[in-house]
């Protein structure tokens, strides 16, 4: 059985949460493909080049606690503009999604180019106000010495790079089933997520 569920959004609207929640529910495996552009992001911290890395990215790079900090993800919004990076990684994200038993990917491209004949798409978004909130909580919960403001500004200047790029921008397919989350609690989001995906396996 091959089946893949494409969930799009901006950062911390509850992609990941409701990803791993589906994956769960359904019996799929999981990839975050923005953990792709983290891992490269994090290589160019130290100088290498961002197509080099893209090129030569292993498992072990995708592990470890550094690639969820504030700064990795936003050198990973840089490298993510660059069409080399994203072509690099693309065979990959394809591979994973055509698995035998079924794939969730959570992104910001999985709808419209990774996987544009996906079988379910979703597409969870929030306002930034709530993203930044969920994620300065997230930080804080972390240890990691950060404010409100800065997380606010961090999300807007990434939604911005995201959306405004020429390559892949981050907007809902337009067969994507589109979950605000502003206003819902985990389990309501996870719901309504289970019964679009229900819904599209028919
Ligand atoms: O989802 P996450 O916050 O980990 O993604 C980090 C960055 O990687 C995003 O801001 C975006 O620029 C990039 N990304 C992307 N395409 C994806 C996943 C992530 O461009 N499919």
């Amino acid at each position: 059985m091959r089946f893949t569920i494409a969930i799009d959004g901006p950062a911390a609207a509850g992609k990941g949460t409701i990803s791993k929640a589906v994956a769960a529910h359904f019996g799929f495996a999981h990839l975050d493909t923005g953990l792709l552009y983290r891992a490269v992001g994090a290589k160019t911290l130290d100088g290498t080049d961002p197509i080099d890395a893209a090129g030569s990215l292993r498992a072990e790079d995708l592990e470890g606690f550094h690639l969820r900090t504030p700064e990795v993800a936003q050198a990973a919004s840089k490298v993510a503009v660059i069409a080399e990076v994203r072509a690099a990684l693309v065979d990959f994200q394809r591979a994973f999604a055509r698995r035998a038993g079924g794939a969730v990917l959570d992104g910001r491209d999985i709808g419209t180019v990774i996987c544009p004949s996906a079988e379910a798409k979703l597409f969870v978004t929030a306002s930034a106000e709530v993203r930044a909130e969920r994620r300065y909580l997230e930080l804080a919960d972390k240890g990691m010495d950060v404010s409100r403001a800065q997380v606010l500004a961090d999300v807007k200047e990434r939604d911005a790079r995201d959306m405004d790029r020429a390559e892949a921008p981050l907007k809902p397919a337009e067969d994507a089933v589109v979950i605000d989350t502003s206003t819902m609690t985990i389990e309501e989001a996870v719901e309504m997520a289970v019964s679009a995906i229900k819904a599209a396996r028919g």
